[in-house]
């Protein structure tokens, strides 16, 4: 039994109806975040004693909308008396600045009443979790694409952005994080997902539809939706169901929106 429970699915755009990307996956008893995007924590607030319980965080890459409540979260749990261990897996550029935010934002680690790990991400190596879950990290060209073309934008740095891909058992689900095309995903979807979590903003459902193709999915979710999507969702939703007869369930959730699989 799985469920995931989508808090923020909105893009990087501010909305007022949707908050930034992070979901939580309940599988086999453990509670993985999904992306940490504003205002998870308080979003987490409100469902019961979650905050004290949650296992892992999981950040797909550096974007501001995918990471930038970590810090917050974080405080929530101290002030909340939280004192489980907690395992946050993310790029490896991004601890030592994350944690130098932490020391700037006046809080220690030390200080938070719970152990964290700081985990990197390996390219494609897969990591155990315990109750026999396995995550695996699937790069793609998001953040590079999108970095290297600011202004003065500094070539050396690794922009390292992933999918996820969680497994265990039979239950499979793919959380795509940003991509920088649709493509990014075709190795992830030659074997089934039982759920498929893909933004859709820096590509369009056309594309996304070439790439699934043929492919048998459960459950296919579509969240990060650009403006323009998001404008008009009950004709997305059409379009995709027409386009993907080997999809059992396109859904676009909203920010709260509770899924069992
Ligand atoms: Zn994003
Ligand atoms: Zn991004």
């Amino acid at each position: 039994m799985a469920s995931i429970s989508f808090l923020g699915t909105g893009s990087g755009v501010p909305s007022a109806d949707r908050f930034f990307s992070s979901s939580l996956l309940l599988l086999e008893g453990r509670h993985l975040l999904i992306d940490a995007g504003e205002p998870c924590v308080h979003l987490l607030r409100d469902r019961g004693n979650v905050l004290a319980e949650i296992d892992e965080v999981l950040i797909t890459h550096g974007h501001v909308d995918h990471i930038g409540g970590l810090p917050s979260f974080l405080q929530g749990c101290m002030l909340l008396g939280r004192t489980k261990e907690l395992s946050v897996h993310l790029p490896e550029e991004m601890i030592a600045p994350i944690r130098a935010w932490i020391a700037a934002l006046y809080l220690t680690e030390e200080g938070l009443g719970f152990t964290i790990s700081w985990n990197a991400w390996k390219e494609r190596v897969p990591v155990v979790l315990g109750n026999e879950i396995t995550v695996t990290p699937w790069p793609n060209r998001h953040l590079k694409d999108c970095y290297h073309r600011l202004p003065c934008a500094d070539p050396t740095r690794p922009c390292e952005s992933f999918s996820l891909e969680i497994v265990s058992g039979d239950f499979r689900a793919i959380f795509t994080g940003d991509l920088s095309g649709a493509c990014d995903i075709k190795p992830l979807v030659s074997k089934p997902p039982t759920v498929l979590v893909s933004e859709l903003s820096h590509f369009g459902a056309t594309e996304l539809a070439d790439v699934l193709a043929g492919a048998t999915i459960h459950a296919l979710c579509l969240v990060h939706l650009s403006e323009e999507y998001a404008s008009d969702r009950s004709d997305l939703r059409l379009r995709l169901e027409e386009l993907l007869p080997n999809v059992s369930d396109v859904f676009l959730p909203e920010d709260g929106e509770v899924l069992d699989f």
